[in-house]
């Protein structure tokens, strides 16, 4: 069977329904349905929009390092919709298309490539399907219509609306204090909404609107609503009941507690099992925002010299549900860190070889301190946890590397094959000008050596390359 626990740890994850941490029990005893909400593709994708991607990813390999198949399904939101949450406010994808002087089409296509490559370079595993949310306004339609048959819906001038207050179960996802949030809110844009928690599934264009975007629903030209989507989406790729929903502590609130609205109302069975969370990254200690120039693109810091995969490093350093302050310092010290990871790697590469050239049998055993690794991940993800282990494991074989690849994908094992075939000859040179105490030549091999990003050490077992970032 597949549900075998790897380590000494069954799979632990922390449920933002419960508020617990539960063991992992999926519907089926092998597949597991994952939905992850995916980026509005209106601008260059940054720092705090990859973090959420690479705990998913995460998630996945976990899932796969304990014998689950997982089925995950990204959405991305290329439909324009509204900046707040509150059904107010500018359009993000009118508004990317303005400052870029570019359709809202070709906006959402140049930011989809931009972070697709994004992605790719942080070698996250790629979703089994990418949903535009564009390719599932049919779907939209026909879910607005099963809400509006069973009388969860009301119209106004503005849009259709759903009506919170005949979903009785509404606060309960966010633990919301519907009173305060009457209080607190401001209806200003649309009067006509019953209560302050109502949200609009569908919004017709109204005279004068140059909204780009647009389809026809009730003899009128409109656009989904922010939240429609995820739940179409869900139902037409994965079915009534997932096992795991992804997104940001942000999605709590509204978002999900209004996903968690519409498709429990439509289709009476619990939209998910287990709802995953992860919290906020800030920068530089403050929130990423545009005029403060700290949300960094991976381009922006690859011309600072850091890998996207340094970034990966980093996010993996820290537990998903703790909140992150990203610095360029902390980055530094990821980096060097992945780099002694990569010469580690390289000095096993090395000795392995050795080893089997000289007919020793490697008899290092890498399986205990993989499983360990493997145990703190199944702690609800603890890959700060799994890291300190990494450090501090000795005498462990290529396979140890490997499974530790395998579940983090920190791209450690590039270029070692490339590596090794050009330091070979180069350090059997330098040990003979050693040996013959011409010094000169041993220093020239070094630089040559050194204009190939790579040194060299003297170990009691001779010379070994290292990288030197
Ligand atoms: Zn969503």
């Amino acid at each position: 069977m597949a549900t075998q626990p790897i380590g000494y740890l069954k799979l632990h994850l922390y449920n933002t329904l419960s508020r617990k941490t539960e063991v992992f029990r999926p519907f089926y005893p092998q597949r597991v349905k994952v939905y992850t909400c995916g980026p509005t593709v209106y601008s260059s994708p940054h720092i705090g929009n990859f973090t959420a991607y690479i705990y998913w990813d995460l998630l996945i390999r976990t899932l796969k390092a304990n014998g689950y198949i997982p089925f995950r399904i990204l959405n991305l939101t290329d439909v324009g919709h509204l900046t707040s949450d509150a059904d107010d406010g500018e359009d993000k994808m009118e508004k990317g298309a303005k400052q870029a002087g570019l359709s809202v089409w070709e906006v959402a296509e140049h930011y989809t490539k931009e972070f697709l490559s994004g992605y790719e370079s942080l070698h996250l595993t790629p979703p089994d399907r990418l949903a535009k949310a564009t390719g599932y306004i049919a779907e939209d339609i026909k879910l607005i219509n099963v809400l509006t048959d069973k009388g969860y819906t009301y119209e106004t001038r503005d849009g259709i609306y759903y009506d919170t207050s005949k979903f009785p179960a509404y606060p309960d996802f966010a633990r919301l204090k519907l009173e305060s949030l009457k209080a607190g809110a401001r209806v200003e844009f649309s009067t006509e909404k019953r209560h302050a928690s109502d949200f609009a599934l569908w919004k017709f264009i109204q005279p004068g609107d140059t909204h780009a975007m647009r389809w026809d629903y009730l003899d009128r030209p409109g656009y989904p609503g922010w939240h429609i989507e995820c739940s179409s989406i869900i139902h037409a790729e994965l079915g009534e009941t997932i096992d795991i929903h992804t997104g940001g502590i942000d999605h709590i609130p509204v978002h999900h507690t209004n996903e968690i609205a519409q498709s429990e109302a439509a289709f009476d069975r619990q939209l998910a099992k287990y709802w995953l969370h992860c919290n906020h990254l800030t920068s530089e200690g403050q929130k990423i925002s545009k005029s403060l120039g700290n949300g960094y693109t991976l381009a922006e810091l690859s011309q600072k010299g850091f890998s996207p995969l340094d970034f990966k490093m980093w996010v993996l350093q820290g537990h998903y549900r703790s909140e992150r302050d990203f610095s360029l310092a902390n980055l530094e010290a990821a980096k060097i860190r992945r780099l002694k990871w990569r010469n580690r790697l390289a000095a096993c590469y090395q000795a392995q070889l050795f080893s089997k050239d000289s007919g020793v049998a490697n008899s290092q055993d890498p399986t205990t301190s993989l499983e360990q690794v493997k145990y703190a991940v199944n702690d609800d993800l603890n890959s700060a946890a799994a890291f300190a282990i990494i450090d501090q494991a000795d005498h462990v074989s290529l396979d140890f590397w490997q499974g530790i690849e395998d579940l983090f994908d920190l791209d450690l094992f590039t270029d070692i094959e490339a590596a090794q075939d050009f330091a070979l000859p180069i350090l059997e040179e330098r040990a003979i000008a050693r040996s013959e105490k011409d010094y000169q030549k041993s220093d020239q091999l070094r630089d040559q050596l050194a204009e190939h990003n790579l040194t060299v050490l003297d170990s009691p077992h001779g010379q070994i390359w290292q990288f030197l970032s």
